[in-house]
């Protein structure tokens, strides 16, 4: 295992469109209560983890926050990401909303800024979007991307408004592989960040084809489909709360899959989605 100096895991960045460096393994907390972010991001940060993902719906900015306070790392050595919540669209809310996330944090700055979900019959999001790249103008925030968009409101985005999304953070995983759209992303620059990559608790670890890879590898299922993405370019943020797993994550680096346990992992692809529909999903 690649080891920092301190003695934790190391893990290494990616580029994105705009110079910004950004880890390509992180930390997610969705569905995990403020102490419970706390203590589990206090944890990713010992680990080695140097990227967290949160959001207001979460309601743990607070706790993750505290945790970035009280670990020690030098703010400017953790990516912070946080989204701005489908009530919060439209220009000047969104503005709004980026203070109150700050505001929770404790933060001066974010380090990426997604736009939650695009809900396209609605129509705010582009004027969304022109409130982010005020916001990357006014240095609040330093890369800024959307979450859950489709090719049809990424091609708004990018025909209309004057930034690139730096970064797109979808649902992907080895039963929803998602390439047209990992494609389309490739093409414009914008960098596949997965959520759901461990198929959030629905089964796909229990995969019996990741079972005999991982054997073959000395490691968990969670490993290999983490390894997966990491060699096909996706930046992941796994999400646990229980420390053995948070270490079992980010251990991920000193291991390489063969182009047959590549193939292998292709060929789970089911094109089949877990979470909501982007094309629809509206909750405010
Ligand atoms: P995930 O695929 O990371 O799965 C998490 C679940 O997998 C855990 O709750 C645990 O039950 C299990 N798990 C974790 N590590 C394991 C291991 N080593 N072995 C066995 N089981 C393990 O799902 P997620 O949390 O939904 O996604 C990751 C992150 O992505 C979230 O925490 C959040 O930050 C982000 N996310 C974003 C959106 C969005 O709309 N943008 C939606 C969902 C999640």
């Amino acid at each position: 295992m690649e080891r920092a100096e301190g003695g934790h895991v190391s893990v290494p960045d990616v580029d994105l469109i705009d110079g910004t460096a950004m880890p390509q393994l992180g930390f997610g907390v969705f569905q995990a209560s403020d102490e419970e972010a706390e203590r589990a991001v206090r944890t990713a940060l010992e680990q080695g983890y140097r990227s967290v993902d949160t959001a207001s719906a979460y309601g743990n900015e607070e706790g993750v926050g505290r945790a970035l306070r009280a670990s020690g790392v030098p703010r400017e050595e953790v990516f912070v990401t946080t989204k701005l919540w489908n009530d919060e669209q439209g220009y000047d809310n969104a503005l709004r909303a980026c203070d109150a996330s700050l505001s929770r944090l404790g933060l001066d700055y974010l380090d990426l800024y997604l736009i939650h979900w695009p809900m396209p019959s609605r129509g705010a999001y582009l004027d969304t979007w022109r409130a982010l790249e005020d916001l990357k103008r006014d240095g609040r925030v330093r890369a800024i991307g959307v979450s859950n968009f489709t090719v049809e409101t990424l091609s708004r985005i990018i025909e209309e408004a004057d930034v690139v999304p730096a970064v797109n953070q979808i649902e992907l995983h080895p039963y929803f592989q998602q390439d047209g759209l990992r494609a389309f992303h490739r093409d414009h620059g914008i960098r596949t960040e997965a959520w759901a990559p461990l198929g959030q608790g629905h089964g796909l670890l229990d995969d019996p084809a990741l079972d005999r890879i991982g054997r073959s590898h000395g490691r968990t299922p969670a490993q290999v489909v983490l390894r997966w993405h990491l060699q096909i370019g996706n930046v992941v943020i796994p999400k646990s709360v229980t420390p053995s797993r948070i270490a079992e994550n980010i251990d991920v680096f000193g291991f390489e899959l063969s182009p047959d346990d590549m193939k292998a992992i292709g060929e789970l692809d089911q094109g089949t989605r877990f979470g909501p529909d982007p094309a629809v999903f509206e909750t405010a």
